[in-house]
């Protein structure tokens, strides 16, 4: 028995509001978090809980504490190539990204940014990730080494990319056999997840896209995780080499790739049919707000995959993305919202980044909820981080303090990280 306490306002989103209404959101002003061997054993008023707790040590923690981020696609390897200059995305590929990915044959150097990029992670409140790595398979040794050593929910895997520049390419072969290695060596340590990962559709050939279909089909406890509809001179060209397709997201169809373990990033350009086909499919959409604003790829519609019942997780797409801070690709979210004639809701804002990232990871019963029996990862906020957070949010009611560290908070906002139970970061 090792239970701890945390006395603090707390607030989860498990489910969606935009179909659970009022009764989604928990808000406790005075709560009680209690955990056990790095699960959740209660989660609710102080007043209620802490007759049954009476013996159990209280820490008392100023700010609101929500569960932790789960951010459903970034890329560790880009991490030195956030903010780079002037191109969308095929040329920002080209001149920015792929040399960036070669220097990931270097092992040393794989270790020393993933290091860095988990920690940066937990610096914004990110304790659960979906994450490409490179073409390299000990890129993604590097990755979970580090995410075991911190004991964080990351799910990656190697890259699939037989048509990738002449310095960037597996074979179908090299590619099949990288990723059993890979999954036979990763399975079932910490808290640690494998996604078949092919690049996206023009950098794979199709015996590779159907040796990826191979792979998801003989591995159940995998994700896929690719891109789909992201840049329209990216569209093109998927349609320009397979004109028999009835749009980009019947490509990866027709190779067994579309699925309830599929995770799409952007799908910003893409039309009913497809969005139907998602729906039905029980596939996932990671909605990159600050990349595509950034790329200038377009402006995702939310209210349109809503419609089609598609699961969403919220994703930074670092590098292209121009933030680690899940509360600031919230807020560029919400403008993206705006611009399509829709003010996305802060508590639905909130699930996305969490119970609903969950959700689209195939991890809803595990993390994003803070419910008993789920993983006590969470987040201290600081709605008072920065004077004008403080001024702000002086008196706010919850939705308004909530919004405002969405529209004005980062990772100053996060006072404390907890993975499992266990701080693992600490503002100074
Ligand atoms: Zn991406």
């Amino acid at each position: 028995m090792s239970l701890t306490a945390f006395r603090a306002e707390l607030l989860s989103v498990p489910e969606d509001p935009s179909r659970g209404g009022e009764a989604a959101i928990r808000h406790h002003a005075d709560g009680l978090l209690v955990v056990e061997n790095g699960l959740v054993v209660a989660f609710g008023e102080h007043a209620d809980l802490a007759p049954r707790f009476a013996e159990v040590p209280v820490e008392t923690l100023p700010g609101l504490i929500v569960p932790g981020f789960v951010d459903t696609h970034i890329h560790y390897p880009q991490t030195d190539r956030i903010a780079a200059y002037g191109n969308q995305l095929l040329e920002w590929l080209e001149h920015h990204i792929f040399p960036a990915e070669a220097a990931f044959a270097d092992r040393g150097h794989a270790d020393r940014v993933a290091a860095f990029f988990l920690d940066e992670l937990l610096r914004n409140g990110t304790t659960s990730a979906l994450v490409f790595a490179t073409v390299h398979a000990q890129s993604v040794d590097a990755l979970f080494e580090a995410a075991l050593a911190r004991d964080m929910r990351i799910v990656s895997g190697k890259v699939l990319m037989d048509l990738g520049p002449e310095s960037l390419h597996d074979s179908v072969e090299s590619g099949r056999a990288g990723t059993e290695a890979l999954i036979a060596r990763w399975r079932g340590r910490g808290r640690l997840g494998y996604a078949v990962t092919p690049r996206f559709a023009l950098t794979s050939s199709d015996a590779q896209l159907a040796s990826a279909g191979d792979l998801l089909a003989a591995h159940p406890d995998a994700l896929m995780h690719t891109h789909l509809s992201e840049n329209r001179a990216e569209i093109a060209a998927v349609a320009a080499r397979f004109p028999s397709a009835r749009d980009y997201l019947d490509v990866y169809d027709r190779f067994g790739l579309v699925g309830p373990r599929s995770v799409f990033a952007h799908c910003i350009h893409l039309d009913d049919r497809a969005l139907a086909r998602m729906g039905t499919a029980g596939a996932s959409i990671a909605f990159c707000p600050t990349s595509n604003l950034f790329l200038g790829s377009g402006l995702f519609d939310l209210a349109r995959a809503d419609a089609h019942g598609v699961k969403i997780g919220i994703g930074t797409d670092v590098g292209a993305g121009t933030s680690f801070s899940m509360l600031a690709t919230l807020g560029e979210a919400y403008k993206i919202g705006q611009m399509r004639g829709v003010s996305l809701d802060p508590f639905r804002a909130l699930h996305l980044a969490t119970a609903g990232g969950a959700r689209t990871l195939g991890l809803a019963d595990r993390i994003g909820g803070l419910q008993p029996g789920q993983e006590a990862d969470f987040v201290l906020l600081d709605c008072a981080a920065t004077p004008l957070l403080a001024r702000r949010t002086a008196g706010a009611t919850l939705v308004d303090r909530l919004f405002a560290l969405q529209i004005l908070g980062d990772d100053r906002a996060i006072s404390r990280t907890y993975v499992a139970g266990r701080c693992a970061w600490s503002r100074p």
